[in-house]
């Protein structure tokens, strides 16, 4: 029985739009089972979501409650097809935790395959960005094995994200295109973290959609960045 041992992606209260607290958070990973929880608030471009003195000050939060090891960090918007990002380099360097994703009201809609494609290749280029969060998104719709061949060379992990994979999920295609991205896993040896999203502490650690794709597949475990925290340290920069 494959172990998932932490959760890459969530968002608490001060993103705006999510219910829960961080103790609230911890908790409920606690109860979960998992060993590590990132709490990966939007970055300041997303209408609503924390100023950039949140993201500074992160460092005066206890990183272990209830026992669980907790990453501070960012889900950044990447903004156009140059990959530009909306938190600087030298505070990206001492989050614990970045990702980077698209976001309709930050990047817009009206950008190609390959406009897109070259948007995360560029975004990859970062040596603080840990994370390509959700490219999952009919609506921005990439070549995946571009993608998947760009995060091997660079040696950033692919999201499989949870909330994506909602029965009444906003994002288009989704299943479709997780699966395409993970036989290109497969075939290139990508590594992968599941992200459950969540925006309310019930969803913490909730992977129920990924984990039935994943059996389906018979994805490898080993490509799996997630099954301790020890191996997801060795993917972020922070611990490197
Ligand atoms: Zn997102
Ligand atoms: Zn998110």
């Amino acid at each position: 029985m494959r172990k998932i041992a932490a959760d890459t992606h969530a968002h608490t209260i001060a993103s705006g739009h999510a219910y829960s607290t961080i103790k609230e958070m911890a908790k409920a990973a606690r109860d979960k089972g998992l060993a590590g929880m990132a709490l990966t608030e939007h970055a300041p471009k997303m209408p609503g979501t924390c100023h950039r003195f949140y993201f500074e000050n992160l460092k005066v939060i206890p990183r272990n409650m209830d026992g669980v090891e907790l990453f501070f960090g960012a889900e950044l918007n990447i903004m156009d097809e140059k990959g530009t990002l909306d938190l600087p380099d030298g505070l990206l360097k001492e989050l614990d935790i970045v990702i980077a994703s698209i976001h309709g009201p930050c990047y817009g809609k009206s950008r190609s395959r390959e406009e897109n494609t070259k948007a995360y290749l560029n975004v990859m280029q970062n040596p603080y960005v840990d994370i390509i969060g959700h490219p999952d998104d009919g609506r921005f719709p990439v070549c995946y094995e571009d993608l998947v061949k760009g995060a091997k060379e660079s040696g950033k992990l692919l999201e499989v994200n949870n909330s994506s994979l909602r029965p009444n999920g906003f994002r288009e295609n989704a299943r479709e295109n997780i699966r395409e991205m993970l036989k290109y896993c497969e075939k290139y040896g990508a590594c992968v973290t599941f992200g459950s999203d969540a925006h309310v502490d019930v969803d913490a650690g909730n992977f129920c959609y990924i984990e039935q794709i994943i059996d389906e597949l018979q994805f490898p475990e080993e490509l799996i960045a997630t099954t301790s925290v020890e191996k997801l340290k060795t993917y972020l920069h922070h611990f490197r």
